[in-house]
């Protein structure tokens, strides 16, 4: 396995082990075969798991695991607050102890806040007292490390970075989001302000290794690697990565993981190599709505809209169906204190001036309202608001 570092120098695999799915049989967690991938990954030298609160049975199969094997000490936990359900301060120790009693342990390796969107969620949170409360979880060792997970924009992103002195952040990154989501300058911004920065959705979702249009199969099956071998290696490729998460629910992806990640360094993508990925993305692009980079110079909307979230959940209408568009666009719209989406479009033109690709954003926008805000993004919308979550 290789090492990168973190803030402080501790050695943190460059593979990290995702731990929203484990395997299931019959609807539960496969204790079983969820316990010898464990133990295969933390021989193979794997020492970052990562859960949540809010993954299904996730945090106390972990702690079972670990406890039974003895080997917390092995490895770093980095588990997540579920901040979008809490009231109070005092719930903020409720849940913490929940998840030490659910890892059978008493403290945090990696304590991030879920998904925090954008700036406003923080604001929120630290009205509340949060940060006095970290500051002493961290100071008595029950946190370890302070970061938070994020799925909003690039420029958001660096709000966020700038608001607190994190020591890491986790992003959704791979070589189709290069300039979407906090894409890489939203990596480089952490990278430069010392932050560790974790990998999510490496693959993206399974997405850039199968139902590949032909033209991208082809290209890859002329080289030695696999498409998901390529999504690692590009990562990897990068410094300013330091761990990349994978959610391995077999053997085989697990050592076919390990095996890249074992025999990957930074800096060693040829020209070639990025030719021929940006050949694939170009064949990916082709079945996309919009012709849009995700380079944000039409922001900011006077109105908020999300411009580059909503195109960029529009796209993947094109490239990864329904299901997952709908639920991108709930997550880039709806999933933060002030609604970005399309809908709230009123025309003035401001934006399209600034768009370098010269596409007809508030067309574009009222399509992609018509195709992704049907009665149930209403009714999401809606149940997000009175659970009062952002
Ligand atoms: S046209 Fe719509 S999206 Fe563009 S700046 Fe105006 S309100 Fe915002
Ligand atoms: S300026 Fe154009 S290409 Fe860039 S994010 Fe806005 S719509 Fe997309």
């Amino acid at each position: 396995m290789q090492y990168r570092t973190d803030k402080y120098g501790n050695k943190i695999s460059a593979l990290g082990f995702g731990c929203m799915r484990f395997p299931r049989k019959g609807g539960r967690i496969d204790m079983q075969e969820t316990e010898r991938e464990i133990l295969h990954a933390i021989d193979s030298g794997i020492n970052y798991f990562d859960t949540a609160y809010i993954y299904p049975g996730s945090e106390a199969a972990l702690g079972e695991i670990l406890q039974k094997h003895d080997l917390r000490d092995k490895v770093n936990i980095a588990t997540k607050l579920p901040h979008y359900l809490i009231r109070s301060r005092d719930a903020l120790d409720k849940y913490f102890d929940e998840h030490l009693e659910r890892l059978r342990t008493d403290h945090v390796d990696y304590y991030l806040m879920h998904m925090m969107n954008d700036i406003g969620t923080w604001e929120k949170l630290r009205a509340m007292g949060i940060v006095e409360w970290l500051e002493q979880k961290k100071a008595t060792g029950a946190i370890r490390q302070i970061g938070f997970s994020y799925h909003g924009n690039s420029d958001m992103f660096c709000k966020v970075v700038d608001a607190y002195p994190w020591d890491f952040a986790q992003i959704q990154y791979n070589y189709m989001d290069e300039h979407s989501q906090a894409g890489r300058k939203g990596l480089n911004y952490a990278h430069s302000k010392g932050l560790a920065v974790i990998i999510m959705e490496p693959l993206r979702g399974g997405k850039l290794v199968s139902n590949l249009p032909t033209e991208a199969q082809k290209l890859f099956a002329a080289t030695p690697y696999t498409p998901a071998q390529w999504g690692l290696r590009w990562l990897w490729d990068q410094p300013e990565v330091t761990c990349v998460l994978s959610g391995m629910n077999s053997m085989e992806m697990l050592n076919d993981n390990i095996n890249t990640a074992c025999t990957t360094e930074a800096g060693r993508l040829t020209t070639e190599d990025r030719e021929m990925l940006n050949t694939v993305l170009e064949s990916i692009r082709s079945k996309m709505k919009v012709g849009c980079t995700g380079c944000g110079y039409c922001t900011p909307c006077p109105k908020g809209v999300d411009i580059p979230g909503v195109f960029a959940a529009y796209n993947t209408l094109g490239t990864e169906g329904v299901i997952r568009a709908k639920r991108d666009y709930l997550m880039n719209t709806a999933m933060r204190k002030t609604n970005s989406a399309a809908s709230n479009c009123i025309g003035c033109g401001k934006c399209e001036a600034h768009c370098p690709q010269s596409i007809p954003i508030r067309a574009e926008l009222k399509n992609a309202a018509h195709e992704l805000e049907g009665p149930a993004y209403a009714v999401a919308r809606r149940f997000i608001k009175w659970l009062r979550i952002y």
